[in-house]
């Protein structure tokens, strides 16, 4: 699971999502009293960032959000406990550490979950791949000791990646070689939040947002009923790129400037493409809109592997949106995928892109 610092990528704006303040803003500045009110909690120590739950409840009934809220932060801390690499009394720690040829018992969760990886590596052509930890773990190790990994270690750490060293079972998991590891970093943060909006959902909540570290899942509608409204940061300055419009949904966004690490003096993303073993370089940025947070949050993932040229393989008809941010420093483009440019409400388009 990531240990990222908030990504001050996308922020809610609008209808005081965020705070009640900005709803007795927007009440003052429409003139109209709006019939619903947001309240939210900031868990602290929650997948290595910052969260922030919200629940829009009608007027009057604000107390209602407080027993919903914690339910939703409950199934935060179960999922984090469950799947995390960084927590060694986790199952997925616990199968990282099995040996050559040891069968690891999983609950039936992780064993879905790691299945939906699977599924997602196949549709993802490999770009998006959870058994990559090796790699993972020793671009992480060269990043601490600012030297570039021998060929023979990427040779090996290469070789350890792959479903063939994890073979899924009914209920438990058969390793190949006792190093292979897998890191659900891309995946387990979009599923937790999932899971997060689905407590909120049962505990009768028809609207809020789960926000962890700038990835989200919106529940229904904004304050005032309308759609909720995403900022997307521009991948270079501390500025808005450009904002999209919501009813529900997921927004995750990987980005190349939010987390990475420097090797004689080149900056490295921290994500792995397992196809060349070496940290991918397609995209500065990607956002990705979805109806779940697990599909956003591996589709960034994957993007960020494959650059523009990934959008052609994005599912149809499965609601996956995307916005790439790719070129460099001095020259950047932004390319979507045909759905997406609907969503947007306000951008930046043509003034910035290509500079
Ligand atoms: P995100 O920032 O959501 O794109 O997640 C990146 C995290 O996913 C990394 O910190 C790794 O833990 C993990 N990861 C890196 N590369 C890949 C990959 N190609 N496929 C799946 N997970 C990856
Ligand atoms: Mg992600």
């Amino acid at each position: 699971m990531s240990r990222s610092t908030r990504r001050p990528i996308l922020a809610l704006v609008g209808f005081g999502i965020l705070v009640c303040l900005t709803a007795v803003g927007l009440w003052k500045t429409s003139g109209e009293l709006p019939d619903y009110s947001a309240v939210s909690i900031q868990p602290e120590g929650i997948m290595g960032t910052e969260c922030q739950l919200t629940a829009i409840v009608p007027r009057g009934r604000e107390a209602s959000a407080a027993p919903a809220l914690a339910t939703a932060e409950a199934e935060l801390r179960r999922i984090e406990a469950l799947m995390s690499s960084w927590l060694a009394d986790s199952e997925i720690s616990r199968l990282n550490r099995a040996g050559t040829a040891v069968a690891t018992p999983l609950s039936a969760e992780s064993l879905a979950l790691l299945r939906e990886a699977r599924r997602l590596s196949d549709a993802s052509l490999g770009a998006f791949d959870v058994t990559c930890r090796p790699l993972i773990e020793l671009w992480r190790r060269a990043g601490a000791s600012g030297v570039l990994p021998s060929e023979a270690a990427l040779e090996h750490a290469r070789t350890l990646t792959g479903w063939r060293q994890m073979r899924l079972r009914e209920s438990d998991v058969l390793k190949g070689d006792g190093e292979a590891r897998v890191d659900l970093g891309g995946i387990a943060k979009g599923y937790g939040i999932d899971r997060a909006a689905e407590t909120l959902l049962a505990a009768g909540v028809r609207g809020g947002v789960v926000d962890v570290g700038g990835d989200l899942r919106i529940i229904g509608h904004g304050l005032d009923e309308g759609p909720v409204r995403v900022q997307i940061r521009s991948p270079f300055e501390a500025s808005t790129w450009g904002e999209i419009a919501l009813y529900g949904g997921a927004v995750c966004t990987s980005a190349h400037y939010a987390r990475h690490f420097e090797i004689e003096g080149k900056t490295y993303s921290h994500i792995i493409d397992p196809r060349s073993g070496r940290p991918a370089d397609a995209a500065l940025s990607v956002t990705v809109v979805a109806p779940t947070a697990l599909l956003a949050d591996a589709w960034a993932t994957a993007l960020s592997v494959l650059g523009p040229e990934g959008l052609s393989i994005l599912p149809r008809n499965e609601g996956v949106e995307a916005l790439v941010f790719h070129g460099t420093a001095a020259s950047w483009k932004t390319v979507t995928s045909p759905g997406f440019p609907v969503l947007i409400r306000s951008s930046s388009a043509g003034s910035t892109d290509g500079r």
